[in-house]
């Protein structure tokens, strides 16, 4: 297996004004070989229908104005949305999850080339959601923060996503991703979409851009998108079965790069339509990256065997094989905080008291004798 040092970063910028907006995406490359095809096996990574699924834990933060701030919060809070109602950040958190394993688990056929013949397969991916985070810091709160080295949990074992807030909100949303080293998201206009969209909680678009940003974690490119987010004809994704901008005007005189409500252009997750297609050698390198460079963030892999709490006081996430409740002290979960814990065995040796508005999830992930796996 090859290591990876060198640093990727992929920005995506929605641009808005329309009722689903559009994206624009950036995407910061080098000249290193990485992430190239020669560098990732696809075709063994292809996954059928006995590829086991897999679940990646993801972390979800929301980024908050500090308190002594007039306008606080400014996002999702423990016990509420920020505008008065009690809709709050953990059912957030969990609704943009099964809204993005929702859209997961469809894929439709590639508009492009037209008449193409590319196999529609199952993704065989979701996300688990791992834990959730408020952080009441005006310092990180306006897109493009960059709060992962100051706030990041479970590191490398969970895809920590951070909800910043956009300075205009009119410019609609956006957000970056890393290809490489530890994996991270750091969206924003996610709460200002729900804000305009109450209903639905503007959850469908904000799924779109989780599953795109965290597509470029699992070692996707845009398909006709350069870095900075320009139309290109020679942007190269190394799959085959995406074709180029320059090929399909030259054979079909159709412009592949024409965006949000654009039924004739790319249809395919890695660019800015909205739509989710991906291809068989997108899940390739998907499934290359989950079997390699992200194995930790999978809900049944343990980086540590036996972990033990303490004591709680603030979110916390914790991952181990082995999970034990000290007995020498209670454990009190109140204030609407929250204790995550993803394990294979739970221990409780001592008392532990669950405030109303508190939460304890347990995740119990299979033990892995009980499942085949893949090398
Ligand atoms: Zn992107």
């Amino acid at each position: 297996m090859k290591t990876v040092s060198a640093f990727f970063i992929i920005l995506l910028s929605i641009i808005s004004g329309q009722v689903h907006g559009q994206f624009v995406c950036n995407t910061i490359t080098t000249t290193s070989s990485l992430k190239s095809s020669s560098f990732i096996d696809v075709t063994n990574y292809i996954p059928n229908d006995s590829t086991p699924v897999k679940y990646i834990r993801v972390n979800i933060h929301y980024m908050l104005r500090s308190p002594s701030d007039p306008l606080y919060p400014g996002n999702f809070t423990p016990t509420g949305d920020g505008l008065g109602n009690n809709y709050n950040g953990y059912q957030f958190a969990e609704d943009l999850i099964n809204t993005a394993n929702y859209r997961l688990s469809l894929n439709d056929p590639m508009r492009l080339p037209p008449g193409n013949s590319t196999p529609v397969l199952s993704r065989r991916y979701f996300y688990i959601l791992n834990g959730v985070f408020f952080h009441e810091d005006s310092n990180y709160y306006y897109y493009p923060a960059q709060p992962d080295l100051k706030y990041r949990e479970n590191n490398g074992e969970a895809v920590n996503v951070y909800i910043t807030i956009l300075r205009n909100s009119n410019e609609g949303g956006g957000g970056y991703a890393v290809l490489s080293g530890i994996r991270f998201v750091v969206l924003c206009g996610i709460w200002e979409r729900y804000r305009s969209n109450i209903q639905d909680k503007g959850l469908w678009v904000a799924a779109h851009a989780l599953n795109h940003e965290i597509g470029h974690n699992l070692s996707l490119l845009h398909t006709v998108l350069t870095w900075d987010g320009k139309c290109s004809d020679f942007v190269d994704d190394y799959c085959t079965d995406t074709p180029t901008r320059i090929e399909i005007r030259e054979n079909f005189n159709i412009e592949a790069c024409c965006g949000w409500n654009c039924s004739t252009g790319s249809n395919n997750m890695m660019d800015y339509s909205g739509e989710e297609a991906i291809t068989p050698q997108q899940l390739g390198r998907v499934h290359w990256t989950l079997a390699n460079e992200m194995k930790s963030y999978l809900w049944c892999e343990f980086v540590n065997y036996n972990i033990n709490i303490n004591i709680f006081n603030a979110n916390k996430s914790y991952i181990g094989r082995n999970v034990n409740f000290s007995n020498t002290t209670p454990i009190i979960i109140n204030n609407n905080k929250a204790l995550f814990i993803n394990a294979e065995e739970v221990t409780i040796n001592g008392p532990i008291e669950i405030w109303p508005g508190s939460l304890m999830i347990i995740g119990l992930a299979p033990n892995k004798s009980d499942f085949s796996t893949e090398g």
